[in-house]
C-alpha cells in the first residue's frame, strides 16, 4: 500500500489545514475547514480533488467555511455527532473508537473533550499520524472552554498511549509561546532549551513548527509532564497528583 501524503498549509493569523491524499485511490481529505479558499488554494496547489472534510470541533475557525467548501467541491462531511445540530452541513457523524477509511487507509477516531465536549482527533495507524485539533498542542494544550481540567488531562493521557514515534499534526502555531512558558515551569529541561532555540529560529523566518512528534512532546510539553520532579519542585507540588499539577499548569497558562 502506498504511503498516504500530507500536505500543510496556513490560514487566518495561526490555524494549519491539512489534505490528506492516497494516491492509489485518489481520494482526499482536508482536516477542518475554516477558511474554504484556503482550502480551495491548497487543492488548486497539488492538483488533488476533494472527497471528505473532516471536523475536529464546533469553533468557527475550524468550520467558518463549511458550508461554501461544500458547495464548491461536493465533497462529505464526516464529524462529531454532539455538535451537528449547531453545525449542520455533517453528513456521517463518528464517535470514539469507531473507524472509517479514507481510500485504503484506516483512520480511528479519539474522543478528546476538554478544548470542547465534541472534539475529535482523527488516527491513521499505519502512516502513524494523528490530528489533535485544539487538544494537543506543540508544548501546549488546549484551553478549557467546555470541559474542565479533568476531562482534558484524561484526553491527554488517551493521546499520550499513542506510539511514541506518532506523527502530530494540531490546528495552531501557538508552539513559541507554548514553549516560552514551558520554560518558566520547566526551567531545569535541557531538551526544552535545545528545541526552544530550533523553534525561535524558525518562527524568525517564519516557518512552521508544526507537525511534531508523541516523543517530542514527552519530553518537552509541560501539559504531559505532570509526574515531572522538576516541574513538581518547581510549582512546590511534590506530593500533589497528576491531576493537580496538570491543573495548576492549565491555570497559570491562561495568565501566561
Ligand atoms: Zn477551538
Ligand atoms: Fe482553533
Amino acid at each position: 500500500m502506498a504511503a498516504i501524503q500530507f500536505h500543510q498549509f496556513p490560514y487566518m493569523s495561526d490555524n494549519y489545514g491539512v489534505l490528506l491524499h492516497d494516491a492509489e485511490t485518489a481520494t482526499t481529505a482536508c482536516i477542518d475547514c475554516g477558511d474554504a479558499d484556503a482550502v480551495i488554494a491548497a487543492l488548486e496547489s497539488t492538483g488533488w480533488k476533494l472527497d471528505h472534510i473532516l471536523i475536529t470541533h464546533h469553533h468557527a475557525d475550524h468550520t467558518g467555511g463549511l458550508d461554501a467548501l461544500k458547495l464548491a467541491t461536493g465533497a462529505t462531511v464526516i464529524g462529531p455527532g454532539n455538535s451537528a445540530s449547531q453545525l449542520g452541513g455533517i453528513d456521517k457523524t463518528v464517535t470514539d473508537g469507531e473507524t472509517f477509511k479514507i481510500g485504503n487507509h484506516q483512520v480511528n477516531v479519539l474522543h478528546t473533550p476538554g478544548h470542547t465536549l465534541d472534539m475529535l482527533n482523527y488516527y491513521l495507524p499505519e502512516a502513524g499520524v494523528v490530528f489533535t485539533g485544539d487538544t494537543l498542542f506543540a508544548m501546549g494544550c488546549g484551553r478549557l472552554f467546555e470541559g474542565d481540567a479533568e476531562t482534558m488531562f484524561n484526553s491527554l493521557a488517551k493521546l499520550r498511549q499513542l506510539p511514541a514515534e506518532t506523527v502530530i499534526y494540531c490546528s495552531h502555531e501557538y508552539t513559541e509561546t507554548n514553549g516560552s512558558f514551558a520554560e518558566g515551569v520547566d526551567p531545569a529541561n535541557v531538551e526544552l532549551k535545545t528545541r526552544m532555540k530550533n523553534v525561535r529560529s524558525l518562527r524568525a523566518t517564519d516557518q512552521p513548527t508544526i507537525p511534531t512528534t508523541l516523543s517530542e512532546e514527552l519530553a518537552t510539553n509541560p501539559f504531559l509532564r505532570a509526574n515531572d520532579g522538576g516541574i513538581r519542585q518547581h510549582l512546590g507540588m511534590e506530593s500533589a497528583s497528576d491531576l493537580e499539577v496538570f491543573t495548576e499548569l492549565r491555570k497559570r497558562r491562561d495568565n501566561h
